[in-house]
């Protein structure tokens, strides 16, 4: 990826333009972290940009960021550039475009994100972003108060960036979050999902709540749950505990496994009924929140005579022919009941015995 990229820059440098890899991709470089899509900052315009490289540029444009797709991997070109003002505390939605690093990085939300890396791989640290990185604290560049009015989805990304890498907040980002926290509800929820998905991913997901609700983030993001979270082991589990099905965007079958677990709770997740309607997934999860052994769950799940309905050796149509009746209601309530009786073990899942069962009951 590393060495891609430096070709990309080296491309961008032989056409007369500057060209730096910015941000996230040289943040865990030298944490020696794996790091997921790269963002290249320069001189040159979007345009410029296009022009290079007019066959591999998807047409996303936004706020002057053109994604470029250079040998497979996609690459965000952003020109340097100030920015004038910012829309409901949120948007920059006045910018012009400069020709000057410093300036490009002075924009950026915290030290650690504005560490570059030239062509020839050396590090460009004009903010003292390394020394952060080695005293593990998040820092803004200047003023935190004015950071976080400019622009409110940088106290989220502070949060956020504490947690995955286990850092420090600054005393005084804490500072200010507490007097900005408010704008945070002015956030679309999307934009807040997303940040909150990253903090709960994470493996330092503990630490992340700790300090969201230290900050009384809780409130501002209407979790009222937050503090009573049980466990931690999963995105979507930690979600249903939270309760913000319809506050929060998620998608239909996101909403029903919420509910799932949150109904599975309620119950015993070692009992075959229970296993069988809802599932490994969700019993897995409510266990845990009961801290059941997960191990347990599956051995039981696992030990099920049947998964699904259609693993039953015989199906409506079998059934139909035996009793010598044209297919109709009945046979829901007949398999309904085999289902069942499979299920806890007291009728066997092989043909003689099902036949023997029906013919008993409902000839
Ligand atoms: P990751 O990609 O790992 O989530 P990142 O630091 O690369 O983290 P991106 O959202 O990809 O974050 O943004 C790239 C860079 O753009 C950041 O490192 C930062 O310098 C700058 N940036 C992004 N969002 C903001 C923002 N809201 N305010 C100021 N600078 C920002
Ligand atoms: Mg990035």
């Amino acid at each position: 990826m590393l060495d891609v990229a430096l070709k990309l820059l080296q491309k961008i440098e032989d056409n007369g333009y500057v060209a730096y890899i910015v941000g996230g991709f040289v943040r865990d470089y030298i944490l020696k972290m794996p790091s997921s899509d790269i963002d290249i900052c320069t001189n040159a315009t979007p345009s410029e940009i296009r022009f290079l490289f007019s066959h591999s540029c998807l047409p996303n444009e936004t706020y002057g960021s053109i994604t470029v797709v250079f040998k497979n991997i996609r690459f965000e070109i952003t020109t340097f550039r100030r920015e004038l003002s910012y829309l409901n505390n949120r948007k920059p939605v006045k910018f012009e475009y400069i020709d000057n690093l410093l300036e490009d990085l002075k924009r950026r939300d915290f030290t650690i994100n504005a560490i570059c890396m030239d062509k020839e791989g050396n590090i460009i640290d004009l903010l003292n972003g390394k020394e952060d990185l080695k005293r593990r604290e998040i820092c803004t560049i200047g003023d935190s108060y004015h950071k976080f009015t400019e622009d409110s989805l940088r106290i989220l990304r502070a949060v956020r960036f504490a947690t995955i890498l286990n850092f420090r907040l600054s005393d005084d980002i804490k500072q200010s979050i507490r007097n900005t926290k408010y704008l945070v509800r002015n956030l679309s929820y999307y934009r807040k999902k997303e940040e909150l998905n990253k903090i709960f991913a994470s493996v330092n997901v503990r630490y992340g709540i700790k300090l969201l609700l230290e900050l009384e983030l809780d409130q501002e993001l209407e979790l009222p749950n937050l503090k009573k979270i049980k466990n931690f082991d999963d995105l979507i589990g930690i979600w249903s505990q939270l309760e913000v099905d319809s506050l929060y965007p998620f998608m239909k079958n996101e909403k029903e496994i919420m509910g799932q677990i949150r109904k599975v709770l309620k119950l015993d997740n070692l009992d075959c009924n229970v296993l069988y309607h809802y599932g490994l997934y969700v019993n897995s999860i409510a266990a845990s929140m009961k801290n059941i052994d997960k191990k347990i769950v599956t051995q039981k799940y696992n030990a099920l005579p049947i998964k699904s309905r259609n693993e039953i050796v015989m199906n409506g149509e079998d059934i139909s022919k035996l009793l010598n009746k044209k297919p109709g209601l009945f046979l829901k309530e007949i398999l309904t009941d085999i289902e069942n009786q499979i299920v806890v073990g007291s009728l066997k899942n092989d043909k003689d015995s099902l036949t023997e069962y029906i013919l008993q009951h409902y000839r």
